[in-house]
């Protein structure tokens, strides 16, 4: 069953107004080849039209179950009007957004909000699969450091813990005309930086770096460097797509986000990774993708932060 596909923020609005909608959007994200019960993944499911849930008919524990289960949804007590109207504005809007516009924008608390952003971040940023190749530029750039925009206990505690350094160190990786990566990194050291070019590049793809002593001895890649302090392009030699890429995450961070804790940094770096890395798709194509993402696999909130209990939402 091919369900309707919202082209704006708008459509979106109007058409998951209606519960029925939302769940026959999500079915049809979730389930293409028809309901299947989460625990024994069989199909015969008999639905409860009243509570919009579905119950198995064979025997086992947890025998209903709603389209949330399984999902980062699961647990939540939130509507999936709400979740989808998040989801479209997380996914769609180019400079960020923080969880203050999205409690604004579907009217929950801003820590409801927050919830909502984090979990719909944390299903976005699980697409990193096989090696970037052809031609590949690496880089680094560090993040944070506006001290004049933190909580005094908060900066003190940063003053404390990193010795007056406030900037966490971010790798970027990006195969020109195609994906990119980016790694929160311990610091520049060759150790730390060469283990990510080794983890995320195929061997012998060319690889572009600027100058930095931490990138000598990438021998199985053709390695080739350009020195910043003469010149920032000699032919194909440059690092002007990983630039580009860093000054679009800045401008989010600091035009949208009042000041992101290193400890989360990583999520929304994985929110502007999918909006760089889905930049071809329209608005309506990238939100459905990120929701089959985000429903297509069975990954609950707490597998994906590794925490055994249940978390409140509200
Ligand atoms: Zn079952």
């Amino acid at each position: 069953m091919e369900a309707y596909e919202p082209k704006t923020l708008l459509d979106a609005i109007k058409y998951f107004a209606d519960p029925d909608n939302c769940l026959r959007y999500l079915v049809a994200k979730r389930w293409p080849n028809g309901v299947t019960c989460p625990t024994c993944g069989c199909q015969d499911v008999i639905f409860l039209a009243n509570q919009r849930r579905w119950k198995c008919r064979n025997q086992h524990s947890q025998r209903q179950f709603s389209v949330k289960v399984g999902t980062v949804m699961e647990d939540s007590p939130i509507g999936l009007d709400k979740w989808l109207t998040a989801m479209w504005q997380i996914v769609n809007c180019k400079n960020g957004i923080s969880s203050y516009e999205v409690h604004r924008a579907i009217g929950v608390t801003q820590k409801t909000a927050w919830f909502l952003d984090h979990r719909i971040r944390f299903a976005l940023g699980l697409e990193s699969e096989g090696k970037l190749s052809g031609h590949v530029e690496a880089d680094e750039t560090f993040i944070g450091g506006k001290a004049r925009n933190m909580h005094k206990a908060v900066h003190a505690r940063r003053i404390k813990g990193t010795g007056g350094k406030d900037k966490t160190a971010v790798m970027g990786i990006l195969e020109r005309g195609g994906k990119v990566r980016t790694i929160v990194v311990p610091n520049r050291k060759k150790s730390a930086l060469q283990a990510e070019v080794r983890k995320h590049v195929e061997v012998g793809s060319a690889l572009y770096t600027d100058a930095l002593q931490s990138y000598n001895g990438l021998n199985e890649f053709q390695h080739q460097v350009i020195d910043h302090a003469e010149k920032y392009v000699e032919g194909n030699v440059h690092t002007n797509g990983m630039e580009n890429f860093w000054s679009l995450l800045k401008r989010g961070l600091h035009g949208t986000y009042v000041s992101v804790e290193p400890f989360h940094l990583f999520r929304y770096l994985d929110e502007q990774m999918y909006r760089y890395n889905n930049r071809k798709m329209d608005d309506g194509e990238r939100f459905s993708m990120a929701v089959s993402q985000i429903v297509g696999k069975r990954l609950t909130w707490n597998v994906l932060t590794g925490k055994s209990g249940s978390e409140a939402v509200n």
